[in-house]
């Protein structure tokens, strides 16, 4: 069979816009595979140019005789974008997405942004040469000579600006004097640097038993050739950070680079710290409030060597180190690691395919690990660590489960457990500070008739209002806004009311139960600016406020050591969401709460409110006890065969037209069911959000053991859907999903 290679000419970053075919000669046939670096001949002069092969096929776009062969492989050192070349064809492969997008992906700065140029005057002369110039410019009146030649006499060097601006001195005067020799006139390129910390140098902690232990594991398997994922196991302040340092620092000493993968919202100000007073400023930050170019100069400064580290969310993966010795993944758990834009790729898996490819180590840390990452290392496949005390002598916070439903029949039926009023009050005599967390996904708060149910919906997204202060109902998915209602607009009934409190709503109660309490709010309102999240944090750190409430969002990060109460208003909230892993989610966002109480030498205590406190989430989050968790967590998972223990493939299909998308999701099905024997297809069905601004969407599950059975699938439906040519629906494909669809 004859074999076809397409191309992409030059990843010059401005356009990686489309493939070209060529026929591949039969001396080179068999021997090309994607990510190979070729020549071959290019526009009208068939000028020889480079390219890189992103497949191999066997289908011909033309006829042969109207189709250029490639001339020859490139050989030698394999640059830097031949590995995100292989990058993006394993991730449409595994993932399932266009070779576009997973280009794009992999090759985040499409543009060469013009370097910075930064200008100074340099004297050549010595001290004593420059008087006797400035003396002869003196007698000839040459003021602007003058001028310069006077300062040149202290500094060697001055800005360009300064000469140019303050000392009015013009260009051309600049010219004759670098022409006498007297003085030059350099520039320099110099990279945007996102970071602007001036700290000293900090040496490493001595560190324990158990975190030498990883160390010494970690950089002695490095240096004998075997290359594994780690995964550490320990709760928060178990030193897990302290252990990458270490790990980054023998990295380094090997003349290798690093990639450190923290969430976004982790990715702290203490943290990035913590890093440059070790490493200086050979550490880079990559994350998305960087500029364009700002991202493009510390890819630039990776590829020249001039980085050792660069810590970032999952895109910092795609950062271009010419000699990668490590991966770390910090809160490996995180559902933030999974991508939401097509390729739907999972950080975790990336890095491991990238770490394989690059010969690098991969570390994972997390105090509640995924389920997938603790499977794999009671199956052997991962090396686990265990750290397993908190190093700076802080105890974990006592935990104690109220139960709601309790609290309603002996007539409470506030938001605060009589026990977390108490607790609360004694706090705010002692002025030591609160954080109270409403666990809550998605949308809150949402408005419905106590008379005949009728709840208030978006008209373009198949979700409820939620009530926000001034008088709005406002849809999260769209945007939509209206006026709120007095009364029911079915029925006409007043009693037209939010049904699960939101944030705002529990300020308000704060305020009214707690008589001049000082309350800092922080949710998806309140944080839309940039940087408002770090200013309500460092607010509530400086003791501006006695109450810290907020969402998932103030669980992470940031230590507060006055906090010496924790309250979870209502932990059983995200067991609803009705997906396999809420279970899951619940689980580690209690863990992380409760562990946000006695950070500092004062004891601490957490309060979780829930209507399930049988629930082993709960149960288990309240003992803090993962080991038992994951032991009941897996059996469900097993039962069920959902992951880890079984492959899940979500398909979801979308059309502003109703019937075609539930059409073609059917087609899908059929397709599904037909193919292969060892996938159960569950679906179609629509969506749990069925319609997002006015976009209708549907599903198909397929579920399997064998993850190559998915992939067979996806293959055969990506085969057919591309014959069908779709003009009104799209289709995308989620490996092993996050959410629910
Ligand atoms: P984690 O990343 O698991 O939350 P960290 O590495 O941030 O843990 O460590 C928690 C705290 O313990 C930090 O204040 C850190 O300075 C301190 N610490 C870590 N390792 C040591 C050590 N070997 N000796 C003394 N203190 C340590
Ligand atoms: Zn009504
Ligand atoms: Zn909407």
């Amino acid at each position: 069979m004859t074999e076809y290679a397409n191309i992409i000419i030059d990843i010059s970053h401005e356009k990686v816009d489309r493939p070209f075919q060529y026929k591949i000669p039969d001396v080179l046939q068999g021997k090309l595979e994607a990510g190979m670096c070729v020549q071959v001949p290019f526009g009208q002069g068939n000028r020889l140019r480079q390219g890189y092969v992103v497949e191999v096929t066997d289908k011909a776009q033309f006829p042969d005789e109207k189709m250029k062969q490639v001339e020859g492989i490139l050989t030698g050192s394999l640059p830097v974008e031949a590995d995100a070349i292989r990058l993006a064809v394993w991730m449409r492969q595994t993932y399932g997405s266009t070779m576009i997008a997973a280009l794009r992906t992999v090759l985040p700065v499409k543009q060469s942004v013009k370097a910075k140029e930064k200008k100074k005057i340099r004297r050549l002369f010595t001290r004593e040469e420059t008087t006797a110039v400035l003396g002869e410019a003196i007698r000839k009146h040459q003021g602007a000579r003058a001028r310069l030649l006077s300062e040149l006499i202290h500094e060697e060097i001055l800005p360009y600006e300064l000469v140019v601006g303050k000392l009015n001195v013009s260009a051309s005067t600049l010219r004759s004097l670098e022409a006498q020799g007297v003085i030059k006139v350099e520039s320099e390129n110099y990279y945007r640097n996102p970071v602007k910390l001036e700290t000293a140098r900090e040496a490493g902690l001595t560190l324990s038993k158990e975190q030498e232990a990883v160390r010494e594991e970690v950089l002695s398997d490095y240096d004998k050739g075997i290359r594994k994922t780690y995964l550490i196991h320990g709760i928060t302040g178990s030193g897990k950070t302290e252990v990458y340092l270490s790990l980054i620092e023998g990295m380094i000493k090997r003349k290798k680079q690093c990639i450190v993968l923290i969430p976004e919202i982790a990715l702290t100000y203490q943290t990035l710290l913590r890093f440059y007073k070790r490493f200086g400023d050979r550490v880079s930050v990559m994350n998305s409030t960087l500029s364009a170019g700002e991202k493009y100069d510390q890819c630039q400064r990776a590829r020249n060597g001039d980085l050792d580290v660069i810590i970032g969310p999952r895109s910092a993966l795609f950062v271009p180190f010419p000699d990668l010795g490590l991966i770390v993944m910090d809160e490996e758990h995180e559902g933030s690691y999974k991508s939401e834009a097509m390729p739907k790729y999972h950080a975790r898996e990336t890095a491991q395919y990238l770490a394989k490819m690059k010969g690098a180590s991969l570390v994972l840390g997390s105090a509640t690990p995924s389920l997938e990452a603790y499977y794999r290392a009671k199956e052997g496949r991962y090396r686990l660590f265990t750290l397993s005390s908190r190093l700076t002598g802080g105890k974990l916070a006592p935990v104690s489960v109220v139960d709601l439903r309790k609290e309603l029949r002996e007539g409470n039926r506030s938001i605060f457990s009589r026990k977390l009023k108490e607790l609360m009050e004694d706090r705010l005599s002692r002025k030591e500070q609160i954080m109270l967390f409403l666990n809550r996904r998605g949308y809150a708060g949402f408005i419905s008739c106590r008379s005949c149910g009728h709840v208030m919906k978006c008209p373009h997204c198949d979700v409820s209002l939620s009530r926000h202060a001034g008088g709005k109902l406002v849809c999260h998915y769209c945007g939509y806004e209206t006026r709120d209602v007095e009364k029911c607009p079915s029925c006409g009934s007043p009693y037209i009311l939010g049904f699960k409190a939101g944030t705002q709503q529990i300020e308000q109660q704060l305020y009214q139960y707690f008589p001049g309490i000082r309350v800092l709010r922080m949710d998806g309102d309140t944080t839309r600016q940039k940087d408002s999240y770090e200013k309500i944090l460092s607010a509530f750190s400086e003791g501006e406020a006695d109450v810290l409430l907020g969402t998932q969002m103030i669980v992470k990060g940031h230590d507060f050591p006055n906090v010496t109460l924790v309250g979870v208003l209502a932990a059983d909230l995200s067991l609803n969401d009705s997906d396999y892993r809420s279970g899951e989610r619940t689980f580690q966002l209690l863990t992380q709460a409760a562990g946000r109480a006695g950070r500092g030498s004062k004891p601490g205590e957490a309060v979780i409110q829930t209507y399930r406190p049988d629930h082993y989430s709960i149960v288990r989050a309240a003992q803090q006890d993962y080991a038992a968790f994951y032991e009941e967590e897996i059996l469900y998972r097993e039962i069920g065969a959902y992951p880890p223990v079984g492959h899940m493939l979500a398909i979801l299909v979308t059309s502003g037209i109703e019937q075609r998308a539930q059409g073609l999701a059917g087609k899908i099905s059929q397709i599904a069911k037909s193919g292969e024997q060892k996938i159960q297809v569950i679906g179609p069905a629509k969506a749990f959000i069925g319609k997002i601004n006015d976009i209708y969407r549907f599903v198909v599950y397929c579920k399997s053991g064998d993850e190559n059975a998915l992939t067979r699938i996806r293959d055969l439906i990506e085969k057919s859907i591309s014959s069908m040519e779709l003009k009104y629906e799209t289709v995308q494909f989620d490996f092993d999903p996050m959410d629910r669809y």
